[in-house]
């Protein structure tokens, strides 16, 4: 496509025309009737600059080019949502049992950098929630030292409620690894 500018045209701005109720496209050269142009309260024509099928196509253009930058940027404010709902859960179960609790920012860091699968057996979130119809947990590795970096981990439903405070995570992890995982009891 060859590009003419229709600002150079010595015309009116933007090859705005009254009469004929055109103005003209930089982007794609066309003069068309205003009615191919979206409202713009900040222009003096009350136009946008391109017409529709440019800016549209512009809008395509850019999310094709930046689909991975678009993708990880919506990923990361769920994963972000996900840890505040997750530290608030926490800290209210510390509150109750009068056990500490680490600051949001502290956990937020620990769990950008964790893989989401069970500690002990290993299992994927997706699959835990197909399983057990839950997230995974934050569970603690030693009950009394609180929801602190260090001590917490995720675990899935099963392998939480059978630790349950009377094994330590070593040996649930022995455990989860010897019956949990993979097989018919998954
Ligand atoms: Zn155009
Ligand atoms: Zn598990």
């Amino acid at each position: 496509m060859s590009y003419k500018n229709p600002h150079q045209q010595g015309n009116k701005p933007w090859n705005y025309s009254k009469e004929s109720r055109t103005k003209g496209c930089p982007l794609c050269a066309r003069i068309l009737p205003w009615s191919a142009f979206g409202k713009s309260a900040k222009a003096k024509t009350g136009m946008q600059t391109y017409c529709n099928e440019c800016r549209g196509q512009r809008q395509k253009r850019y999310y094709i080019e930046n689909r991975d930058r678009v993708r990880s940027i919506r990923a990361a404010s769920t994963s972000k949502h996900h840890a505040r709902v997750r530290w608030k859960d926490c800290r209210n179960r510390a509150r109750r049992r009068g056990q500490p609790v680490c600051s949001y920012e502290l956990f937020r860091d620990w769990y950008a950098a964790q893989p989401l699968v069970c500690s002990y057996c290993d299992l994927p979130e997706a699959s835990s929630i197909v399983q057990f119809g839950r997230r995974l947990h934050v569970d603690r590795k030693e009950t009394k030292v609180g929801y602190m970096p260090g001590n917490i981990v995720l675990a899935c439903p099963r392998c939480n409620l059978t630790k349950n405070g009377y094994l330590t995570f070593e040996q649930m992890r022995e455990i989860a690894q010897k019956y949990f995982k993979g097989g018919i009891n998954a």
